[in-house]
């Protein structure tokens, strides 16, 4: 391959633009690529080989200055708790805050829909100069006498942080005088990163559960971090009816409080989104002894995968013979058309940024089933084990970066030559700025990626996007 000398101090992205077109970038020393990368970040991003495994530095806190794309402490927490269908959320703190989370996931409900309303204390001037806590307290006085909630969850944001209201003795008054749970969310946006408010979430999800009991174990599973975005946890939740597996509690998409206080029962938690809900299986594994597996619905070879372990390790051989079934016949069901899109998208490349770790990885899968290369992939949340099987399972070359920047997104993007991003609300503008297809794989998107209908319906996206004709005329 071609080796090229940008020179990155004076040439901008409109000139990189225009020698990708030209085809003269087509490879660099990892010392090249990173060149004009702060220096703090450095760490953070590595050009896969055989070579250079140690010293990569994830889960960290993000480095002053860089623009992470990483949300906020309280953003963490509301997008675990949200989904919950009949909870109520107030939001300690001024009113941007509580938009800033408004309806951000397509959770979709069977039952209640009071999860979609937000309530705020709309913090303003004067309640931070003589306290919030009494407003606070009104705010929850007025929920109890309008809508009688079973429970409420308080986030705190950076300014009840700041300000030092005791939203702890504001909840127990209040549990005290309703005999309702009102359970305080430790969220000053400020405080770290988004995995601290998933960590936040998971312990306001404990106290829901509350003490361990010695109450019977049923042989059913919680599904945990699933949040039915576009009806994905439906999906599932049948594949497992299906197999002969039931569903105890769904934490959170679709959930209900009276079933997620029922879930301490349960003989196995499976765990979809590892990145917020980790935490969660290993504090239920503690305190309830329920063992947790961690799976992904998402690529047909993943969702094989996860069916056929959660088959065995709680069912019978009737439950593993149905789940044999099943898969076989699902997968022939969806074949031809795989082979459609193969044809379609053979030896194009991907870029890739999402939350968590599993995804990133299910997707790279998924881009290899379809004859596409992944040349950069990143997460805001994932761990060590993460990064240690994308290397892993990606080439050699390809960039893998922890916690990035809208400006380190968009110089992989362009020095990898990928032909599209998968990513989130925020990563789209990105690339369509460069004229990169885009594909959302985030909390906003309304079409189930998940499953075997979801393979489908990802390789048709991707087709649509990538193949898409208007991106002759950028
Ligand atoms: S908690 Fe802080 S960082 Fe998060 S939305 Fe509110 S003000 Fe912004």
């Amino acid at each position: 391959m071609k080796q090229t000398n940008f020179d990155y101090d004076t040439e901008t992205i409109d000139e990189c633009l225009k020698l990708v077109d030209k085809k003269e970038v087509t490879w660099k020393s990892e010392a090249q690529l990173k060149a004009d990368i702060i220096e703090d970040r450095r760490n953070s991003i590595l050009v896969n080989s055989c070579n250079n495994s140690s010293g990569f530095k994830c889960d960290q806190e993000s480095v002053s200055g860089a623009v992470s794309q990483r949300a906020c402490v309280y953003c963490g927490a509301r997008v675990v708790l949200n989904p919950i269908t009949d909870a109520f959320h107030i939001v300690h703190g001024p009113i941007g805050c509580a938009s800033y989370t408004w309806d951000i996931r397509g959770s979709l409900t069977s039952g209640q829909d009071i999860f979609r309303n937000s309530f705020s204390t709309d913090l303003s001037e004067k309640d931070v100069i003589f306290g919030g806590e009494k407003k606070l307290a009104s705010a929850i006085d007025e929920i109890v006498a309008k809508f009688k909630p079973k429970v409420i969850f308080v986030y705190a944001t950076c300014i009840v942080g700041v300000i030092g209201d005791d939203i702890d003795a504001v909840c127990k008054a209040a549990e005290k005088k309703y005999s309702i749970r009102v359970i305080p969310v430790k969220s000053p946006g400020f405080a770290g990163h988004k995995s601290m408010g998933y960590k936040a979430a998971c312990d306001a999800l404990m106290k829901l559960m509350g003490e361990p009991t010695r109450a019977i174990k049923v042989n059913k599973v919680n599904y945990l971090g699933d949040f039915n975005l576009a009806g994905e946890l439906w999906i599932i939740q049948n594949y497992l009816r299906k197999i002969g597996i039931d569903i105890l509690a769904r934490i959170t998409g679709d959930g209900k409080c009276d079933e997620i206080k029922q879930a301490p029962k349960a003989k196995l938690n499976i765990v979809q989104c590892a990145g917020s809900m980790t935490y969660l299986a290993k504090k239920m594994e503690e305190t309830y002894d329920i063992p947790f597996l961690k799976i992904s619905f998402y690529g047909i070879e993943d969702t094989r995968n996860s069916l056929l372990r959660i088959a065995d390790l709680i069912g019978d051989e009737d439950v593993k013979e149905r789940d044999r079934k099943f898969v076989d016949e699902e997968e022939r069901k969806i074949q031809n058309e795989l082979k459609y899109y193969r044809s379609k998208l053979k030896g194009k490349k991907a870029a890739i940024y999402v939350g968590g770790g599993f995804k990133a990885i299910s997707l790279i899968k998924q881009f290899r089933d379809l004859g596409i290369e992944t040349v950069m992939v990143g997460t805001q949340t994932g761990k060590k084990d993460d990064y240690d099987i994308i290397r892993s399972i990606t080439d050699e070359g390809t960039v893998i970066l922890d916690d990035a920047n809208p400006y380190e997104l968009e110089k992989f993007m362009l020095e990898k030559g990928a032909d599209v991003l998968v990513g989130g609300v925020k990563e789209r503008p990105l690339a369509y700025k460069l004229g990169v297809a885009f594909c959302d794989h985030n909390h906003e998107r309304r079409h189930p990626l998940c499953g075997f209908i979801g393979a489908v319906n990802f390789a048709k996206e991707i087709n649509l996007t990538v193949n898409n004709p208007v991106w002759k005329y950028i």
